[in-house]
């Protein structure tokens, strides 16, 4: 396969309708620009050509997500303002779609969605504080969404809905205590505070399953990135079925990583067995991230 060669938008068009997607589509679409290839115009090209297949009663989703810091912020961090121009630390699609003509951005303080598209403005506008921080992974799965991935398995991380799942599901994880100043609706500056589980670094352990029920609609290539089109309610039902069946097929099987084996409400070590297991490879900073998770952190979800 050749692995050089300018990208155009009529071949990301052409390599888009080959892979399944159609008009009307409503999209999450999670990518790796790198993996496409080198793109004339950059990320704005892949918006149009996404804009271009999906037509005018389609909508284009992406994550739009913003750091935050450790509790209570420091005077550093305190004048950092998340807000609609916020950068993303989700890459560059994510960060073109936010400066895009006619885009708009959900208002929850650091779980940010961007879209485009005819549902843009009101699946952003239902996305807010008082939110969880994937429900609008949750109104897409329950409106026919797909899940568009660019670039592998291992470079694109999931397929959006386990996190619906897990939140679903209400399964606990410690995290440190981080958050973000926001305005809020009345312009005052308040501190909003992560309150979600996150993701165990399993999430591929799903792939096989979604292909054994048929979630994964189409498989190809966009310029040069390995991409797949899934099924957003489907992959949701495979990940509650299986969750509730064993919920730490979502983890990784690293016997020394700290977030798997002990930050989850059912994580099978403690500090003490986690400790003895991993006595020959435990490095000074891995031992201070298992004993904040173990006796400061505190559960969320
Ligand atoms: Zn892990």
């Amino acid at each position: 396969m050749k692995t050089s060669g300018v990208i155009t938008k009529d071949r990301l068009v052409n390599d888009l309708t080959k892979l399944g997607v159609k008009e009307g589509d409503l999209l999450n679409v999670k990518a790796s620009l790198k993996s496409i290839g080198y793109i004339e115009g950059g990320a704005n090209t892949l918006i149009k050509a996404l804009l271009e297949v999906v037509g005018e009663k389609g909508t284009i989703v992406t994550d739009s997500f913003v750091n935050c810091y450790p509790l209570p912020l420091s005077k550093k961090h305190r004048v950092i303002i998340s807000d609609k121009d916020t950068p993303s630390y989700a890459g560059a699609v994510a960060n073109a779609i936010i400066n895009y003509p006619g885009s708009f951005r959900s208002t929850h303080p650091i779980q940010k969605f961007s879209a485009v598209g005819k549902d843009a403005e009101e699946l952003m506008n239902n996305h807010t504080p008082e939110s969880y921080a994937f429900d609008v992974l949750r109104v897409l799965i329950e409106n026919g969404g797909k899940n568009l991935k660019l670039g592998t398995d291992e470079k694109v991380y999931g397929v959006g809905t386990t996190h619906v799942a897990i939140g679903k599901l209400k399964l606990k994880q410690k995290r440190r205590a981080v958050g973000i100043n926001y305005y809020d609706d009345s312009g005052e500056i308040k501190t909003f505070k992560l309150n979600w589980a996150g993701a165990g670094h399993g999430f591929n352990n799903f792939i096989p399953l979604y292909r054994k029920v048929g979630a994964i609609l189409n498989e190809g290539y966009v310029g040069y990135a390995p991409s797949k089109i899934t099924d957003m309610k489907m992959t949701f039902d495979v990940e509650i079925d299986e969750l509730k069946k064993n919920p730490k097929i979502q983890l990784c099987s690293a016997k020394d990583c700290v977030d798997c084996r002990l930050s989850w409400g059912f994580s099978e070590y403690d500090f003490a067995r986690f400790v003895c297991v991993n006595l020959m490879r435990l490095t000074p900073i891995k031992l201070l991230k298992a004993l904040a998770t173990s006796y400061l952190f505190k559960y969320v979800g």
